[in-house]
């Protein structure tokens, strides 16, 4: 099996979930012993956090960058970024990396575009959720038309992020505020709601969501195991 790198560790609760999937994945697949190489390199996610919020994105791809060349040196075949809003700098990566960096928003828009998703809504980060990165994409390459809660619900849905659940906290007020969400934007015609934060899918359960989840999270270790279990012999 080829190796897979993972940068992580924003944060690591869901980080720790990606390991978990990938190792049952390919236990599923292969069966007995099996379990899959990974190569993880996971940071203190305060000091990303700190430069997200200051907005010195070059000092979070400068870090990032290093990371990953840590992870190609050691023998990674493929790179992993477990977190959405960390793809704002996916550029960075991909000008440093001689290896494929599996895009997360790429397996989100391929899945929508499976399922023949017109419109989704879309749950993440106040950078995902309101910047171009991860929208535009979405747009641009699988004709996504993509939208977002309205600003005061916005900014709870970030706070809960950050004050919540990368702190390891599902609480059930976070769960019901999160599906009042859903329920706004099924109204304004979503067919699907993207879980574009990775730890999202730990708070929420699909069956009582009052529209389809696509949790970004299984979608990207899904690309994983796609890179691992592919018959390249690397
Ligand atoms: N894990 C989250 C995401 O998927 C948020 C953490 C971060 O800001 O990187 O976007």
């Amino acid at each position: 099996m080829r190796q897979l790198g993972i940068l992580g560790g924003m944060s690591w609760e869901s980080t720790a979930s990606y390991y978990r999937l990938l190792n049952q994945g390919v236990r599923e697949r292969l069966g007995g012993l099996h379990s899959a190489p990974l190569l993880l390199h996971s940071v203190d996610f305060a000091e990303i956090a700190e430069m997200q919020r200051c907005g010195d994105w070059s000092a979070a791809a400068a870090r990032l960058v290093d990371a990953a060349l840590g992870l190609q040196q050691a023998g990674a075949t493929a790179l992993l970024l477990a977190t959405n809003t960390m793809h704002k700098i996916a550029p960075a990566l991909e000008a440093a990396l001689d290896i494929p960096l599996l895009h997360i928003g790429d397996g989100v828009g391929q899945a929508l575009q499976r399922q023949g998703v017109r419109r989704a809504a879309l749950l993440g980060t106040r950078f995902t959720m309101q910047e171009d990165f991860y929208r535009q994409r979405l747009a641009e390459r699988f004709a996504i038309d993509v939208i977002i809660p309205a600003p005061e619900q916005m900014a709870e849905v970030d706070r809960v992020i950050f004050a919540e659940l990368c702190q390891g906290q599902f609480l059930q007020p976070a769960r019901e505020f999160y599906l009042d969400c859903l329920r706004r934007l099924r109204e304004q015609g979503a067919e699907v709601a993207i879980l574009g934060c990775t730890e999202i899918g730990l708070l929420l359960d699909a069956a009582d969501a009052p529209l389809p989840l696509l949790d970004s999270s299984e979608v990207h270790v899904t690309m994983g195991l796609e890179w691992l279990l592919s018959a390249s012999g690397e």
